[in-house]
């Protein structure tokens, strides 16, 4: 029987909010219930957007909220986490075997270009514009002839096959063949995609089980035709609904009390905040202070509601410590 293993993987690129903070309680309680291994991941190859002081916070937001993780580079104390800027000789190296069989190509197409070019209709909502393939096709010479003004970004070659994957939380998908067209697997400046670290990584990481925000299953099927290129096997996916304002949109800063950071400034102690998330995800009945070891023994995936779920004024004052302030 293959061991369980699940991750929480978030891009450092600002401070956990209360939805993050959802999506890895849920990740964490997936495998625990499961009695599987967990792992922590900084995605943080996109450098200029990655910043440590936030990868710092988020790793004391998961020890505070009590979501620990099992391994990890040793610090002379706890695991750290996983870093992905540290690990880009095997993103490299996967590039070269996808290179070596002929599964890449390099793009010259800029960005004004392809935004000239992007009104194409394609299966992947918010994966950007479909590339029409441009340059799949150039001949040596016509290589030679760009790449004297322009480094190339690297695109991989999409099969033209649909992808079916049955999802734990969204239900089965299906992306017709080809969709979204070819992508980018490291950009001409250098850095890698989220597509390919992410894959490389979780194969790597012997990862079982993603569960992740919805916002990235339409990255799944592009996620699943690496997998399929580099010969791996993915694992099971399942795609949890974002939390939402009152005003039904996304719940960002501006609806209140978001960031953990300042929830926990205020006073709010780790088990009402644990206790709003599982309310929120339908594990409690009333949002009321409870560990996050307590939920482990009974969690259900199923009992996560399958909707955007709205969070109410009422609970954000109550994760601001009642303080009546915006935080
Ligand atoms: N790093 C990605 C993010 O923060 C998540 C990656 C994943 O869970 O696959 O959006």
């Amino acid at each position: 029987m293959r061991l369980i293993r699940g991750r929480f993987a978030p891009t450092p690129s600002g401070l956990m909010h209360i939805g993050n903070a959802r999506t890895a309680l849920l990740a964490w309680l997936l495998i625990r219930s499961r009695g599987g291994e967990f792992i922590l991941r900084m995605e943080d190859i996109d450098r200029p957007r990655s910043k440590p002081r936030f990868a710092e916070q988020i790793v004391s937001d998961m020890r505070w909220l009590g979501l620990n993780w099992d391994e990890g580079p040793d610090t002379g104390g706890p695991f750290g986490p996983y870093t992905q800027s540290e690990r880009l000789e095997l993103y490299e190296s996967a590039l070269r075997k996808l290179e070596r069989e002929g599964k890449l190509y390099p793009c010259y197409c800029s960005r004004a270009e392809l935004l000239a070019v992007a009104s194409a209709p394609h299966g992947l909502a918010s994966e950007g514009p479909q590339y029409p393939g441009t340059c799949r096709c150039l001949s040596p010479q016509e290589r030679l002839e760009r790449a004297r003004v322009k480094t190339p970004s690297l695109r991989f070659r999409v099969p033209d096959e649909p992808v079916h994957f049955r999802d734990e939380a969204a239900g089965d998908q299906t992306a017709p063949a080809g969709a979204g067209g070819d992508f980018i697997v490291r950009r001409a400046d250098g850095i890698i995609s989220y597509q390919l670290a992410v894959v490389v990584d979780d194969a790597a990481m012997m990862v079982t089980d993603v569960l992740r925000g919805v916002d990235l299953l339409d990255s799944t099927p592009r996620q699943l035709y690496l997998y399929d290129g580099l010969g791996l096997t993915p694992p099971r996916f399942a795609h949890v609904p974002l939390l939402n304002g009152s005003d039904g949109k996304r719940l960002a800063k501006r609806h209140g009390a978001v960031s953990l950071h300042a929830i926990r400034e205020s006073g709010t102690p780790p088990e009402t905040v644990i206790g709003c998330l599982a309310y929120l995800s339908g594990l409690l009945d009333r949002p009321e202070p409870v560990k996050s070891a307590e939920l482990a023994a009974d969690f259900k995936l199923e009992r996560v509601p399958r909707e955007a779920v709205e969070v109410d004024e009422r609970l954000l004052q109550m994760l601001a410590g009642n303080t009546g302030k915006r935080i």
